[in-house]
């Protein structure tokens, strides 16, 4: 028979394990943990303007997907939980699905391990 008292300890621990700084913040979506902290709202901009050099059309269709985590922008300090890998991969099949030329720029900007990833 465990106690309250010793039940209530292990989910403490639990709690604790799951939201533990000291593990490094993990992407929502691939769970790795997040090692370049920009989130998608300063990345958004930077690529709004690299591909709005191309087609402004384009440009303001690019969705900035904000979404809070345990981790600070190291850019403008907000809460992030989707890393640049997963954002620029996004954007990039975004992209890629309207114009190639623009993907292979794109790419060679904002490469956060993408080119590994889509080889
Ligand atoms: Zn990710
Ligand atoms: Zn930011």
């Amino acid at each position: 028979m465990v106690s309250h008292k010793e039940l209530r300890n292990g989910l403490e621990i639990i709690r604790s394990e799951h939201n533990g700084h000291s593990a490094g913040s993990r992407c929502v979506d691939c769970q790795d943990i997040i090692t370049q902290p920009i989130c998608s709202h300063c990345l958004h901009s930077q690529m709004k303007v690299m591909v709005g050099e191309f087609d402004p059309e384009l440009a303001s269709e690019i969705d900035p997907c904000e979404i809070s985590g345990d981790t600070n922008c190291i850019q403008c300090g907000k809460e992030m939980g989707l890393c640049a890998h997963c954002y620029s991969k996004d954007v990039y099949l975004q992209i890629k699905s309207k114009n190639e030329n623009i993907a292979a720029q794109f790419i060679a900007r904002f490469d956060f391990d993408l080119r590994e990833s889509m080889a």
